[in-house]
C-alpha cells in the first residue's frame, strides 16, 4: 500500500488512523523480538496521536498530507522528550530537550512517529552491528546483515512495521540498507535538507532522507523534509520542486551514465552486475539513451572518505567528556580519569576506532599529509561528476557491491566492511543526491540495489527517472516472507 492508497482508505472511512496504527504495533510485537529494529516504541503516544486525527477527520477538519501514516525515526535524530541514543551506551539515558527540523515537519504534515530505530553506533558501520543495543536482522533473511548504519530504519519498512521511515547517510549509510533491505532509500543534495537535531558523525557528509516501499512514498516524505530551515546554516534557499508531479513524466531522451569503472571492481558480484547492467536496458527501453563514460577517481573515494570521515567525527565526538551529558563514570580519582573512563566505557570499539583515526590524521605533522591531502582528493572526486554532468543526467551504477552479507561476516574485518560502500561514498564527498531502489534478486532471493546519482539540487530527475524504472521494472512489488521462526 502507497501513502496515496493509504489516504483514500483513511478518507473513505474504510479504516481509522488507529486501527493503522494498532496492526503496526502488533506486527512490531510479534516480529521485532527477532528483528530488532527498533531501540523504542511510542506505542501510546503513536495510538494519541492516531485518535486525534480520527477526531479532526470526524469533524470534518483539512488533514495534512501524511495524517495518521505510521513513520519509524532513526534514532540520531532528536525527539523532544524521547529517548535519542544513537545505539551508544554514551548516550543510552539522553533525552533531547529539542526536537529536530526533519521530525518537526513530519509531525506538523500529520505523520505518527511510532519509534525510534536501530543503527550503527554513531551511524559508524555497514551492518547495524555495532549497536550497542544488539544487531537488527535482515527480514528476508535473519542469517543476514540488513546493511547500515540505518538498518533498523530500512528492515522495519521491509518488515511492514511502518509505512516509511527516516535515516541518515553520510557514506552510504540510507541506500546501502535500502539496497540491502529491498526497498527505496534516498541521500538528498547536501543541503537539501536539515540537519538541525541530527545528532553529528561528519557534518561536512551527512544528510537525512527517507526510506519507503516506493518511489512516490518517499518523494512524498522528501518533500515534506525539504527546504531552508534557519537553524542550519547550510541549508539552501532554493525553491523545492513538486516532486510527485515528475514522477509520471517520461524520460524518452533522457541520458543516463553508465561509469564503467564501477562495473570492473573485482568485489562486485556477478549477480549484481547482471542485474544492474539488466536495469540499464529497461531504462534504454524506455527511451533513455545510455552513455558509457568513466568517473576515472570514483574509486579513490574510500580512501578519501575514511580520512575525512574520521577526522570529522573525531571533533564532533569530543563533546561526549562525561561532564555535559549522558554516560559519566562515577567512580573516578581526578577530572581526566573520568572523561578518559567515560569515553573508553562509553564508546564502542568502531566508534573509538574512527576517533583514533581522524585524531591521528588532524595531528600537526600529519594533518598536511592526510587531511588536506584528503580534500584535494575530494575536489577532484567532485569534478569527475561535474564533467559526467556535461554529457548526461544521470548515473547509474550498482548500490552495493554485493548483496546482504552474513551477520557477523566481516565484524572483524573492517576493511572488508568499509569497502561494501565504495559505490555510494563517492556521492557524499561531492555533495550529491542519490537513490537506491530495488531491481532485482540473487539467487538466494536476496534483494539487489540500483543506484541512481544526479546532479546537486535535481532530487526531481532523480525522482523521475526512479519511479518510472519502478513501473517498468515491477521489482519492488514483492516484499520478505516474515513467516521466520524464531
Ligand atoms: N558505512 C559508512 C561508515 O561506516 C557510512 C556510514 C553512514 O553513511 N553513516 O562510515
Amino acid at each position: 500500500m502507497t501513502f496515496e492508497d493509504l489516504r483514500q482508505k483513511l478518507t473513505s472511512g474504510e479504516v481509522s488512523a488507529k486501527e493503522i496504527v494498532q496492526e503496526k504495533i502488533n506486527r512490531i510485537n510479534e516480529l521485532d523480538p527477532t528483528l530488532n529494529t527498533f531501540l523504542s516504541v511510542n506505542s501510546q503516544s503513536a495510538l494519541d496521536q492516531a485518535e486525534q486525527i480520527d477526531n479532526q477527520r470526524a469533524s470534518g477538519a483539512d488533514l495534512p498530507p501524511l495524517a495518521g501514516i505510521p513513520i519509524a525515526i532513526k534514532d540520531n535524530l532528536c525527539t523532544k522528550g524521547i529517548k535519542t541514543t544513537c545505539a551508544s551506551k554514551i548516550l543510552g539515558n539522553f533525552v533531547p530537550p529539542y526536537e529536530s527540523t526533519v521530525t518537526e515537519r513530519l509531525k506538523k504534515a500529520g505523520a505518527i512517529m511510532i519509534g525510534k530505530t536501530n543503527m550503527d553506533e554513531f551511524a559508524m558501520g555497514s551492518s547495524t552491528e555495532t549497536s550497542a543495543f544488539g544487531p537488527t536482522l535482515n527480514p528476508w533473511d535473519i542469517n543476514k546483515v540488513p546493511g547500515g548504519s540505518s538498518g533498523g530504519s530500512a528492515a522495519s519498512v521491509a518488515a511492514g512495521l511502518c509505512f516509511g521511515s527516516l535515516g541518515s547517510d553520510t557514506g552510504g549509510s540510507i541506500r546501502q540498507p535500502a539496497s540491502f533491505c529491498g526497498v527505496v532509500g534516498m541521500k538528498p543534495t547536501y543541503g537539501r535538507v536539515s540537519r538541525w537535531g541530527l545528532i553529528a558523525f561528519a557534518s561536512s557528509l551527512d544528510q537525512v532522507g527517507p526510506f519507503a516501499t516506493n518511489v512516490s512514498d518517499a518523494a512524498e516524505i522528501l518533500q515534506i523534509i525539504s527546504g531552508k530551515d534557519d537553524f542550519d546554516s547550510t541549508t539552501v534557499d532554493i525553491p523545492v520542486p513538486n516532486y510527485i508531479d515528475y514522477l509520471s513524466k517520461p524520460i524518452k531522451g533522457m541520458k543516463i551514465g553508465l561509469i564503467d569503472n564501477c562495473f570492473e571492481h573485482e568485489g562486485l558480484s556477478s549477480e549484481v552486475k547482471k542485474t544492474v547492467l539488466k536495469s540499464a536496458l529497461v531504462l534504454e527501453s524506455l527511451g533513455a539513451e545510455i552513455v558509457n563514460l568513466s568517473c576515472p577517481r570514483f574509486n579513490d573515494g574510500i580512501a578519501t572518505y575514511y580520512v575525512i570521515a574520521p577526522s570529522e567525527a573525531s571533533a564532533n565526538l569530543a563533546r561526549y567528556d562525561g561532564v555535559k551529558y549522558g554516560f559519566r563514570f562515577n567512580e573516578a580519582q581526578s577530572l581526566i580519569d573520568m572523561t578518559s573512563k567515560s569515553r573508553a566505557l562509553g564508546f564502542g570499539s568502531e566508534v573509538k576506532r574512527r576517533i583514533l583515526i581522524g585524531t591521528y590524521a588532524l595531528s600537526a605533522g600529519y594533518v598536511d599529509a592526510y587531511y588536506k591531502k584528503a580534500q584535494q582528493v575530494r575536489t577532484l572526486i567532485r569534478n569527475d561528476f561535474e564533467e559526467a554532468f556535461k554529457k548526461v543526467d544521470i548515473l547509474l551504477t550498482p548500490t552495493s557491491p554485493t548483496t546482504a552479507f552474513g551477520a557477523g561476516e566481516n565484524v572483524d574485518n573492517p576493511i572488508a566492511m568499509y569497502l561494501s560502500d565504495l559505490l555510494t561514498i563517492p556521492a557524499n564527498l561531492a555533495g550529491l543526491p542519490a537513490i537506491s531502489l530495488p531491481c532485482g534478486f540473487d539467487k538466494s532471493g536476496l534483494p539487489i540495489g540500483l543506484q541512481l546519482i544526479s546532479n546537486v539540487f535535481d532530487e526531481a530527475s532523480l525522482l523521475q527517472v526512479a519511479s518510472q524504472f519502478e513501473i517498468a521494472a515491477e521489482v519492488s512489488k514483492k516484499r520478505p516472507k516474515t513467516d521466520f521462526t524464531y
